[in-house]
């Protein structure tokens, strides 16, 4: 791949916290359970980069996800774009923000609305925001997004069921980049199609990250797919994050426990490779309403020592990234 132009902090997030409610716990009066989603997460991207937030299920990436578009509320803490704090914006100037931040979301099937066409689905987000004077100009947008993404301009009457999963796709980027966004959220982009258009897909947000200047917050579970794509990378367990690192740094020198077992627990072709240095957690993943003290991962850690289990780790920088481990 060519090597990128990365630029100044676009996006960034200050001691973000979000934490949910369980609902229908009127047995525990006012003192209802909550779900720690994401506990004060400090992440910076950069202009023209992909940054990746990888992890489990469960772990926070897709909350945060959410958190950066201003999607949800944080329990407190921001997120900064573009320099601005967007939780302090009223309605219209938020409306106006998102114009510049998008969202392609895991499931071209459920994202994009079946009833409306091609033309519809694209020319929403376009027609919401006035940008185009007539509806000719509207029209002519859209084909030239079609183009763009690789469907045939001649299917802009056609509904979604008159695609495959990867132009259903395609369809959501179209419409992604639409308003011409600085920042695109990408959740899970590709996990719901087949390997060999998935290899497609990526090379089409590769190619338009370098076309228009993107910057990409890439949430997945594929560590594969993340290699493939990302500048760098974000590990989060349970809430926290636990490591944040070059693509390269990440995958050839994990620092963190819970990065090493992630790595290790990516398939490998060589039936040699399978077996050498295998890394076994502990137990199950803790429960996000009662996170374990310390450091979260503590519980399931091959390396925990007692003080693990009193005292928060804090994040530090160690051989050029940020890691947050006693140990490391
Ligand atoms: Fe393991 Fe302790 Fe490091 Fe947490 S702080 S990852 S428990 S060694």
């Amino acid at each position: 791949m060519m090597s990128k132009q990365i630029g100044n902090t676009l996006i960034q997030t200050v001691d973000l916290v979000k934490e949910f409610e369980i609902s229908g716990g009127g047995f525990f009066g006012k003192n209802k359970p909550k779900v720690h989603a994401t506990s004060n997460v400090n992440v910076q991207v950069n202009e023209g980069e992909t940054f990746a937030l990888v992890g489990e299920s469960g772990c926070g990436k897709s909350t945060l996800g959410r958190l950066m578009l201003r999607l949800i509320e944080p329990t407190s803490g921001y997120v900064e774009f573009e320099g601005v704090n967007i939780n302090e914006l009223d309605n219209e100037s938020m409306r106006e923000m998102r114009k510049r931040m998008q969202i392609i979301f895991q499931d071209p099937y459920a994202s994009i609305n079946p009833r409306m066409n091609v033309y519809n689905i694209i020319a929403e987000p376009l027609v919401t925001h006035n940008v185009c004077a007539t509806k000719e100009e509207t029209k002519e947008r859209v084909m030239e997004l079609m183009k763009k993404v690789g469907i045939r301009p001649e299917f802009i009457n056609r509904y979604p069921h008159q695609f495959s999963g990867g132009q259903r796709q395609r369809i959501g980027i179209a419409r992604a980049l639409a308003l011409q966004p600085r920042l695109i959220i990408c959740d899970e982009p590709v996990s719901a199609l087949d390997v060999s258009i998935q290899s497609q897909i990526l090379n089409l947000l590769h190619d338009l990250q370098d076309e228009f200047k993107l910057t990409y917050l890439f949430i997945s579970h594929d560590l594969s797919v993340v290699r493939y794509i990302s500048d760098r990378v974000c590990v989060m367990f349970l809430g926290k994050v636990c490591e944040i690192g070059s693509t390269e740094d990440i995958f050839s020198n994990p620092l963190h426990p819970y990065t090493k077992f992630l790595i290790d627990a990516v398939p490998k072709p060589d039936p040699f490779l399978r077996k050498e240095n295998k890394q076994l957690l502990k137990g199950d993943i803790p429960s996000p309403v009662n996170p374990p003290s310390g450091c979260r991962f503590h519980t399931r850690c091959p390396y925990a020592k007692d003080v693990c289990k009193e005292k928060e780790p804090e994040m530090r920088i160690v051989d050029n990234r940020q890691v947050a481990c006693h140990i490391v």
